[in-house]
């Protein structure tokens, strides 16, 4: 499906609702080419970056003309019109915070953030110029007035209270029957720069603003049709799963898989807010139902998997572990803000597991001062979320029954959780995924 036609798409099911808000993300790759050219211009080549500008405006005006020719609206010149204005001067200032980043010569986190929005900024203005050329009564509204953050830039923290003070300007437009589009993903600090919320923060925009306004529901539309038992990219037998819970999901998204935003579903759990996540290329399709209480008798949730894993054995000078080996090991992954994906402790030793970080000889060095350290590359950790036991007394041997000739390089399981990894040999990563995921799933 062309832009065009995917928008015609989107506008199709916004239709359907009575009361709907619209949280718009940009066109796809596009947040992707924002950074791309961000960084060009850091490295000074500014030259690249200002094509990269280019390419995204001269898709947006196609978008928008394709939009018109296929849809035709008294109004279509005005239309086309307040479009082009509005790429121009998107593109102006785009072009304006490269000239400055390949000035300074880095990329500063404050225009990182300038720059990524961009995608939302122009997506979420056209897709309303779109709307109103299909008799929708669709209003932009600037992001910045609604989604109100800290300054942590790249991730930043919204700020609860006046994000629930300004969606009163929400509710008037709704009163006055129109439909607002707002832009996903960015938000503004108290200084007026723009923020951004992280990867995937669309969503975490609609379920902020579906959290403040008591919405009915918060729907995801995505590309694929829900939540599945694995990334469907690699594990072919994937498949959606129907109901899950904040819990879980919330887990899952933390664990790597790759729908949801880690924040997205705290506003709509606090106000038990039903969060749907479903296909606008196959709105037929049933898609994932998050609600509170979701049950289920299934052996496990969902299987997840990172390559790049290293993983880092440090084992006490002395044959017993101190009272506070552990603490220290944790003061070094602490100082270099590195998350662990799995541990697993012996009498004298603890082995983590995490993605290969980018200073990781420094790292082992840190340790080096604790305890013998031995790194193992080139590992793959595989995740078993949700396991339930009590679906299947022989749970733990249909899995390793069906990766016997694998060679596993450490387990581990929290039963809090009920989290089982398993890290192996990266080149080994999918295809054991893949039979533990065939075994539990069928
Ligand atoms: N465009 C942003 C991203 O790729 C936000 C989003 O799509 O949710 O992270
Ligand atoms: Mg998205």
């Amino acid at each position: 499906m062309n832009d065009h036609q995917t928008w015609k798409q989107v506008l199709e099911i916004i239709k359907q609702y009575e009361y709907p808000v619209v949280v718009v993300s940009a066109t796809a790759n596009t947040t992707r080419k924002l950074i791309e050219a961000a960084n060009l211009a850091a490295e000074n080549n500014l030259e690249k970056a200002h094509v990269i500008a280019e390419s995204i405006k001269s898709r947006h005006l196609d978008l928008v003309h394709r939009f018109l020719h296929e849809n035709p609206h008294p109004k279509k010149n005005l239309i086309k019109e307040s479009c082009e204005k509005k790429l121009n001067e998107k593109t102006g200032l785009l072009n304006k915070l490269l000239t400055y980043t390949d000035k300074v010569g880095e990329l500063t986190p404050q225009m990182k953030d300038a720059i990524a929005s961009i995608g939302e900024q122009i997506s979420s203005y056209l897709l309303a110029q779109c709307g109103l050329a299909t008799d929708q009564l669709t209003q932009f509204v600037d992001a910045r007035k609604i989604i109100k953050t800290d300054d942590s830039y790249g991730k930043a923290n919204p700020n609860f209270g006046l994000i629930s003070q300004r969606i009163n300007s929400l509710e008037t437009i709704m009163d006055g029957g129109f439909t607002p589009v707002i832009g996903g993903f960015y938000g503004e600090a108290n200084d007026g720069t723009i923020t951004t919320l992280g990867f995937e923060g669309s969503d975490y925009s609609a379920s902020l603003i579906g959290g403040a306004l008591h919405a009915q529901a918060i729907e995801i539309w995505t590309d694929v049709s829900g939540v599945y038992t694995s990334d469907p990219r690699y594990i072919s037998k994937a498949q959606p799963i129907a109901e899950l819970s904040y819990y879980d999901a919330t887990e899952m998204a933390f664990f790597g898989s790759k729908v949801l935003h880690p924040s997205t579903l705290k506003p709509a759990q606090e106000r038990n807010i039903p969060v749907w996540v479903k296909n606008m290329f196959k709105p037929e399709d049933a898609g994932t139902k998050i609600v509170r209480d979701a049950h289920h008798n299934r052996k496990a949730l969902a299987i997840s998997f990172k390559d790049d894993i290293v993983l880092l054995t440090v084992s006490a000078y002395e044959t017993i572990m101190g009272f506070n080996f552990l603490t220290k090991v944790f003061n070094v992954l602490e100082s270099y803000r590195l998350a662990v994906d799995a541990v697993n402790t012996t009498e004298a030793s603890v082995t983590i597991a995490l993605k290969k970080p980018e200073h990781l000889n420094e790292i082992t060095r840190s340790f080096i001062e604790i305890g013998t350290v031995e790194v193992e590359k080139q590992k793959g950790l595989i995740s078993i979320i949700g396991c339930n036991f009590s679906s299947s007394k022989d749970f733990i041997s249909e899995i390793f029954s069906t990766i016997q000739n694998v060679d596993l390089d450490m387990i581990s399981f929290t039963k809090e959780k009920n989290i089982l990894n398993i890290a192996v040999p990266k080149n080994d990563l999918i295809a054991t995924a893949e039979s533990i995921h065939n075994q539990l799933f069928g």
